[in-house]
């Protein structure tokens, strides 16, 4: 069985985010003070585990853990764990994270072990001191250290960087090499509106990745390539390097035609779309009892209301169709 939303888009692909806690505090992520949701108000391990399970008997083929922080929740490895089952039934073709890799040097041969093969890593600098000021409580230490462990562990790395004027404009190439002497894929990510961010001046932050292309043309030669990996990025080969890089563009190329992903936060609230409101509960249904006839139902419901697309926009100089949620609700 296949879940198809109302614009005939199958549903293959579920983000999970099991916390909406972290250890750092990203500028362009979070505020610095922010409020948590009561640990009561979390889908228990076992809870998490029957909601995703339902979607994968629903379809869903590639399952991306994410937050907050995936790897500070407790115990979280048991969840991994018990995910490989549905690796092992070929009922699941992927069992994924995103992570930002402060945690990693301490999990990354379990979750090798739990058939993750593939993880992203969130890094927007090489500058210890720049990475202090972005992240706030970051570390860059710890998360080289996170990668060095996840390839010596086998798992594939990607980067994601977020692409943010006046702080890795200059970084461009040094963070291209720097994956390309590690084998390690790199995509960048335009800035989105998400939550309220204090102080910080999105727009102001705002990088089109149009502008970081014909930057990189001046140097570089650049082939589009047809790739397409069942997520926003769209892909290029240098070809000075070979290396291959995403583009992730919601401001200037929206891609929601193809979309084939819903997210789900660590209350059990589905989100069928990254930048819209609308919302449903999936916590109820699945606490109303031991069977999950209620829990497929309302699960169909919602993706009955998939909307189209987003609207994020910065053309007149403001945060645009910008969600009152932060991206760690709602699992970036
Ligand atoms: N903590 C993990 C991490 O940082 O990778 C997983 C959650 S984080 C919310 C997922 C991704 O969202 C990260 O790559 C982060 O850079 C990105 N992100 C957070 N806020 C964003 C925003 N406003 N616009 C674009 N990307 C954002
Ligand atoms: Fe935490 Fe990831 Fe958000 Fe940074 S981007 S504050 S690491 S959730």
């Amino acid at each position: 069985m296949t879940l198809i939303d109302p614009f005939q888009r199958a549903i293959t692909y579920l983000r999970l985010s099991v916390t909406d806690r972290c250890d750092f505090r990203c500028v362009y992520c979070m505020s610095e003070n922010m409020t948590f949701l009561p640990k009561r108000d979390l889908l228990t391990l076992e809870e998490l585990d029957r909601l995703c399970s339902a979607f994968v008997g629903l379809g869903v083929r590639k399952l991306r853990i994410t937050g907050g922080e995936p790897l500070v929740r407790r115990d979280i490895m048991s969840f991994f764990q018990a995910m490989a089952r549905h690796l092992d039934s070929g009922h699941l073709d992927e069992l994924t994270l995103t992570t930002n890799g402060s945690q990693l040097h301490r999990f990354a041969d379990d979750l090798y072990a739990a058939g993750v093969r593939r993880v992203n890593v969130s890094l927007d600098t090489l500058d210890a001191d720049k990475f202090a000021r972005i992240t706030r409580w970051g570390k860059l230490e710890n998360v080289l250290r996170g990668l060095d462990a996840a390839q010596r562990a086998g798992l594939a790395v990607k980067l994601n960087v977020v692409a943010l004027k006046g702080f890795n404009e200059d970084e461009i190439e040094t963070l291209l090499a720097f994956c390309a002497d590690r084998d390690m894929d790199l995509t960048f990510i335009e800035v989105m509106p998400m939550g309220d961010m204090g102080e910080t001046d999105r727009v102001g932050q705002y990088w089109a990745l149009s502008d970081l292309r014909r930057q990189m043309a001046q140097t570089m030669t650049l082939t589009d390539l047809p790739d397409r990996t069942g997520g926003p990025a769209r892909y290029f080969r240098i070809e000075e390097t070979g290396q291959r890089v995403g583009f992730i563009t919601p401001l200037t190329h929206n891609f929601c035609e193809s979309c084939n992903r819903v997210r789900i936060t660590c209350t059990g609230e589905i989100y069928t779309c990254l930048g819209q409101e609308g919302k449903s509960d999936l916590r109820a249904p699945l606490r109303s009892g031991p069977t999950d006839g209620p829990l497929i139902e309302a699960i169909h419901k919602a993706i009955g209301q998939k909307p189209k697309g987003h609207d994020f926009d910065y053309s007149r100089g403001q945060e645009g169709g910008k969600m009152s949620r932060h991206m760690s609700h709602t699992g970036g």
